[in-house]
């Protein structure tokens, strides 16, 4: 069986309220290892402290997420910086820049973004970074922190986002959209060392083929796992396992 860590899941928001606990289970038997949950507002902070309490399985990182920049104040900075003490608090996420939605203000973006990202490495935590329509400030930003780590989220084949990653030794979040029709990342996969890659649903959202359209969820990483695999002309289960060790290694998850 494939040995799988979800790096990005959403698994706090509510589409999963009704069924979590199955969702886990079925995670579990498929092989899922763990489940790191990224935070959009403060206000998930706790509410993702409270599940990790409840399941082995999970853990969570603290952040705001660029649409969310505008509600980044001193007070979430603070916070965030507290849950970093626990010990199932593995890293800052999401965090980024969003210019396709522009849901906050660019400057109010930029500046929350460089903020966590100083947090993360003072505090030596991974980050998990979420870029759309914003590669030539991300690049510029990026290039200003050398000593950062952490993962390029929802990779979608970005040559910009591929340099300053490789140049910076970050890691490559891939998920459902390797497995869409029309994707530019079934190409650029191949310029992406397999040291570099981890696996994500971001769920709910972005199911892969041939789930496309549906809740995401944990399990469904096998299809991204396959996908791979047949584009690589490699053995699927030694991509899960350099995955599965990479992600290990980038969230510092020694126990599992
Ligand atoms: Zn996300």
């Amino acid at each position: 069986m494939y040995e799988i860590i979800d790096t990005h899941c959403h698994l706090d928001m509510e589409e999963f309220n009704s069924d979590r606990d199955e969702v886990i289970e079925r995670s579990r038997e498929n092989g899922v290892k763990a489940i790191i949950m990224p935070s959009t507002v403060k206000e998930d902070f706790e509410k993702e402290k409270s599940l990790c309490d409840k399941y082995d399985l999970l853990f969570y990182m603290v952040g705001v997420h660029p649409h969310d920049a505008k509600t980044a104040n001193s007070e979430a900075f603070d916070l965030a910086q507290k849950h970093l003490k626990n010990e199932k608090c593995v890293g800052i996420g999401e965090i980024g820049l969003d210019y396709h939605y522009d849901l906050s203000p660019r400057n109010k973006q930029r500046d929350v973004f460089y903020d966590f990202l100083d947090m993360a490495i003072e505090s030596n935590v991974p980050v998990s970074m979420h870029c759309r329509d914003a590669d030539d400030d991300m690049v510029d930003i990026l290039h200003s922190k050398k000593d950062l780590k952490g993962v390029m989220h929802c990779f979608f084949g970005s040559e910009k986002l591929l340099k300053v990653g490789l140049d910076l030794g970050l890691y490559f979040g891939v998920g459902g959209v390797l497995t869409f029709k029309n994707s530019i990342l079934k190409d650029v996969i191949r310029d992406v060392p397999l040291e570099f890659v981890v696996f994500e649903t971001d769920a709910p959202y972005l199911a892969p083929v041939p789930k496309r359209g549906k809740r995401n969820e944990p399990m469904y990483i096998r299809y991204v796992i396959e996908k791979m695999a047949e584009i690589l002309n490699e053995d699927p289960l030694k991509i899960s396992k350099i995955a599965f060790e990479n992600s290990k290694k980038v969230f510092s998850l020694d126990k599992i």
